[in-house]
């Protein structure tokens, strides 16, 4: 790789091959053109969190990435990679408490009530009119779960998980964490919803609903998006190197970025000359990065103190599942569930989700007519005992798991693979109560755009992690240095998809 540049083109140096990093490159290096773009990867894969992981003819999706959006530009560029082959997916996700499945999010049915049972339902019922009666100041996000459903049904289905998602307790969570991420559900309009419901009443949450019902996604799951994404941003003349990570960023005697040192596979370090730099890297690790500016000492802290909740996944191929159901959307042929995601609420288990590819996409499962493929996801922090475990005792303590609630038998696993996959999520607490600074303190070099959901330790799924790029781009393009419409993404009310989603 040259350090020289074409006199002539502008050169943007992007770190990170995930969503954010490639959907930058793609609108520079496909749609501007007339600007060298430089990708550089850490590892050796494409797609970052929404990779996708080959493993013996099967495809493991790192937690199960459902391509959806609002947002139109977001839409086009999912139609416009001809490559990737889309299609449309019934969503299907349920609860799984006490033995039992339950709507995912919850809602009042006859089969919910029947499935809690008299005593839970009255004790619900009960809890919920209290908290009306006396609603709690919403001081952090147990208070705010309570105020929505009531002490009983906050402890069955809201305080175990959420400590499992964060290994700290809600009491622990700031009450906005619960405002950003579950508005939009509570007892109140779970009722709404089934009144609604029972009176054929429709109005615009029912096309939203349809819209979430249904979800697209590539036959062979996200990575073949973004690696067709990479395709052409490579057929286009832009540049990705895998195995390069972006070690420092060079600032300049005019505040500005003037060039990236990177490392390559044999741990040489080369300098990038660039005149726009945008990372998708973790605040934290950009923050580190920094030379030749002076960071304040308040920034640095709260850098260092921006958490994250890191996360493991096991692959397991199964001749067939333990568990039964009879119904609508069963699959006659092999009696599978119809589920792509369940949320797991038993106590005792660590397992927090599971996923079935085969319901994802068939194409997934190499075998899919006589094989299961499924996904266990565990929320875990990078060094505690889950992460140190080893792979083999940590399949068989998932392999356990899974039988004693009663998915699987332990004879019908024929293989099996477990994933690490630090900084999952950004959390909101520790030091996020002060990104600002850290923000404001970035925003004052004026060629370093922050983008995607580590990038700026925001709770940004694939949708938002492409709408900062391609905001980013816009200003790159235009020459503008106000980066207010990128940290803008994903922050409206409105913008969310409902109900609590772990995504
Ligand atoms: C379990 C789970 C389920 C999810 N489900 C959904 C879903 O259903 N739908 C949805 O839309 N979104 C979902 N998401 C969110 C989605 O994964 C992210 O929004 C998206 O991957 C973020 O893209 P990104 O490019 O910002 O970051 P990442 O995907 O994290 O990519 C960042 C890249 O930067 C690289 N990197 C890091 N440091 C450096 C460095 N110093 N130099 C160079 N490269 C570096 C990393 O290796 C990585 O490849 C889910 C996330 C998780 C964890």
């Amino acid at each position: 790789m040259s350090s020289s540049t074409t006199p002539h083109k502008k050169v943007v140096a992007i770190a990170g091959a995930g969503p954010a990093g490639l959907t930058l490159a793609y609108e520079l290096a496909v749609k501007a053109k007339n600007i060298r773009t430089i990708l550089f990867e850490a590892s050796s894969s494409i797609g970052g969190l929404s990779r996708t992981v080959p493993f013996m003819g099967n495809r493991i999706d790192i937690g199960g990435h459902r391509f959806f959006s609002k947002n139109p530009r977001v839409l086009r560029r999912w139609e416009e990679i001809k490559e990737c082959k889309m299609m449309q997916r019934p969503r299907v996700s349920r609860i799984y408490y006490l033995r039992k499945f339950f709507d995912y999010p919850v809602s009042l049915t006859l089969h919910t009530l029947k499935s809690l049972g008299l005593w839970r339902t009255l004790r619900g019922g009960l809890g919920f009119m209290a908290t009306r009666l006396r609603p709690r100041e919403e001081r952090n996000l147990e208070d705010f779960y309570i105020n929505r459903f009531g002490t009983p049904l906050y402890r069955m289905f809201f305080e175990d998980y959420t400590e499992k998602v964060w290994g700290i307790h809600p009491s622990k969570l700031g009450a906005e964490w619960g405002a950003q991420r579950v508005k939009g559900l509570s007892v109140t309009a779970v009722i709404k919803d089934m009144l609604k419901k029972w009176l054929g009443i429709k109005e615009k949450y029912t096309v939203e609903t349809s819209l979430i019902e249904q979800f697209t996604y590539p036959k062979h799951g996200p990575g073949e998006y973004w690696e067709a994404t990479a395709h052409e941003v490579i057929e286009a003349g832009g540049e990705l190197l895998l195995d390069h990570p972006v070690k420092y960023v060079n600032i300049g005697r005019d505040g500005k970025v003037e060039s990236i040192t990177v490392t390559d596979a044999e741990g040489n370090e080369e300098s990038v000359m660039c005149d726009y730099f945008a990372s998708s890297i973790p605040l934290r690790d950009l923050i580190k990065s920094l030379r030749g500016i002076e960071i304040p000492e308040e920034v640095k802290e709260a850098a260092r103190e921006l958490p994250y909740r890191d996360f493991i996944t096991v692959g397991l191929l199964v001749s067939e599942l333990a568990i039964k159901e009879k119904g609508d959307g069963l699959d006659q042929h092999r009696k599978l569930i119809p589920d792509t995601w369940i949320y797991v609420q038993e106590r005792g288990v660590k397992l927090g989700r599971l996923q079935i590819f085969n319901n994802w996409s068939p194409y997934m499962v190499k075998h899919a007519e006589n094989t299961v493929w499924i996904g266990l996801e565990y929320f875990c922090n990078e060094g505690d005992s889950l992460w140190e475990m080893s792979d083999s005792e940590f399949i068989n303590m998932a392999i356990t798991e899974l039988e004693s609630i009663g998915f699987i038998e332990k004879d019908k696993v024929l293989e099996s693979i477990r994933i690490k996959v630090p900084k999952a999520y950004p959390g909101y607490f520790g030091g996020y109560s002060r990104i600002e600074k850290i923000r404001e303190f970035l925003d004052t070099i004026p060629n370093l755009f922050c983008i995607g959901r580590n990038g700026q330790h925001r709770y940004n799924n694939m949708d938002h992690s492409m709408l900062t790029a391609m905001e980013a781009a816009d200003c790159i393009i235009s020459g503008s240095t106000d980066k207010s419409h990128i940290w803008n993404v994903n922050t409206e009310q409105d913008y969310h998809e409902i109900k609590g989603d772990s995504r």
